[in-house]
């Protein structure tokens, strides 16, 4: 385990419990310039470095969070690097990676990411990376975005909620998805197909504060013809695509085929999907309100049994705030609200209720929450508490107990299904590049957040 020291240690972890790629097993975290060094037997401490020792305490690579929407510039009153990253170095996640949308421009140019990057210099908390978008017409823009330090490109086949972030057709993916395959980058797709859509809307008026209606007005199948298409069209150009946030388990037979197929397919989908279920959800709640939408118990069920066996790779946030006049609170419209749930801050520890109570452990968490999502995102150094990678940890409690106070939440707007829900999990402390962002209820720095590319 040992590894050459390139620089004397500045910090040592030590734990009961270090969750690592292959185990998870008492050791000493040893850092030196934000880098993990050597990970040693636990006990085995160098003499004068400071040393702190978290005991039973276990220590996590810190959340890689690939489904962020920070929305600034342009929409900073919805939710902006300052308050996102705290929500995220309160709930030990030490990188995100920002959508395309909904800020103001969309990141479908450079001089977009130039901006949004000036946007996040100096204010965020974590590191952050930045999605491009694919949107029709922007083909010429892919090559130089991913210069520029794009990771990946998200695209919609449906109506995205933002005008300037139009949904592509077939006809755009064909050269957009070889454009992908020449530079190796995965398109990201928020599969939803707007036929089904359409002819649930065709068929049905809704009560617009119902919701098992808002439930019906966007039906599986439009999940499922959405993911036949980018399966089709990934065997044709040889593409990489990600599915985010997955809603519906009965893609998971076509996905799992498709894998065993060879294709270059992964999945994430969300913690709200794995917490609650369409049956438990009031009329007129419209925080619970986001797209593809959350489904019945059995089909959280299934979405769990898909993680289990590896059909779907990984767990996302798709952190999406906005304003309370927009969510329709009060009206409680299920047709009018902006779809979207906030759970940076949250994100670990319902993944983690969840895990737990189906009898998964925290090994199983850090797969699902750091190391694969850092792996779909390219980012090498980190995910992992290994030699080489970037020191980027959360101490946390599994067998502690809080309950969701929105007022208490980071995030810019105080929104949140999960308001009054009893969650395991308390984060004590997370690191970036082995400096202390949060702890225990304090942000003891500022915003020493790196742009990753
Ligand atoms: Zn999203």
């Amino acid at each position: 385990m040992m590894a050459e020291a390139v620089a004397p240690p500045h910090l040592i972890i030590s734990s009961k419990r270090v969750v690592m790629p292959e185990r998870v097993a008492p050791a000493t975290v040893v850092i030196a310039d934000g880098v993990i060094t050597a990970v040693e037997r636990y006990g085995a401490v160098p003499d004068a470095v400071p040393l702190l020792d978290v005991g039973e305490s276990v220590v996590l690579p810190g959340v890689v969070d690939t489904h962020v929407h920070v929305n600034e510039p342009g929409r900073t009153e919805w939710e902006g690097f300052e308050t996102a990253t705290r929500a995220a170095a309160a709930g030990g996640v030490t990188t995100i990676v920002d959508m395309p949308l909904n800020s103001i421009p969309v990141t479908t140019t450079v001089a977009a990411l130039e901006q949004k990057a000036r946007a996040a210099a100096g204010r965020a908390l974590v590191d952050h990376a930045f999605w491009g978008g694919v949107v029709p017409g922007n083909d010429g823009q892919l090559a130089p975005l991913a210069r520029a330090g794009a990771l990946g490109f998200k695209c919609f086949l449906v109506d995205s909620g933002i005008d300037e972030f139009p949904p592509v057709s077939e006809a755009d993916l064909r050269p957009a998805m070889t454009r992908l395959a020449e530079l190796g980058l995965p398109l990201l797709v928020h599969a939803e197909l707007p036929g089904p859509i359409a002819r649930a809307a065709a068929s049905h008026v809704p009560d617009p504060r119902r919701y098992a209606d808002y439930l019906a007005s966007r039906p599986a199948v439009a999940e499922l013809e959405a993911v036949d298409l980018v399966l089709r069209l990934c065997r044709e150009t040889g593409c990489r695509v990600h599915i985010v946030h997955l809603s519906t388990a009965t893609a998971l037979d076509r996905l799992r085929d498709a894998r065993r197929a060879g294709l270059p397919i992964t999945v994430e989908t969300c913690p709200h999907y794995l917490t609650f279920a369409a049956e438990e959800i009031p009329d007129g709640a419209t925080a619970w309100k986001c797209a593809p939408p959350i489904r019945q118990r059995d089909n959280r069920e299934q979405l769990w049994r898909g993680l289990a066996d590896g059909t779907i790779d990984f767990v996302a946030s798709d952190h999406s705030p906005a304003p309370p006049a927009l969510k329709c609170l009060e009206a409680g419209d299920f047709v009018r609200a902006w779809g979207g749930v906030a759970s940076l801050e949250l994100a670990l520890a319902a993944t983690w209720t969840g895990a737990r109570a189906r009898g998964r452990d925290v090994h199983d968490l850090a797969r699902w929450l750091s190391e694969r999502p850092a792996r779909l995102a390219g980012l090498r150094g980190k995910g992992r508490i290994a030699p080489g990678c970037d020191a980027d940890l959360a101490v946390f409690d599994p067998d502690a107990r809080f309950t969701v106070e929105p007022s208490r939440l980071r995030q810019r707007h105080p929104i949140t299904p999960y308001a009054g829900l009893t969650l395991y999990g308390v984060v004590r402390q997370t690191f970036v590049r082995g400096t202390c962002v949060f702890d225990q209820g304090d942000f003891p720095v500022g915003a020493i957040g790196r742009w990753v590319r």
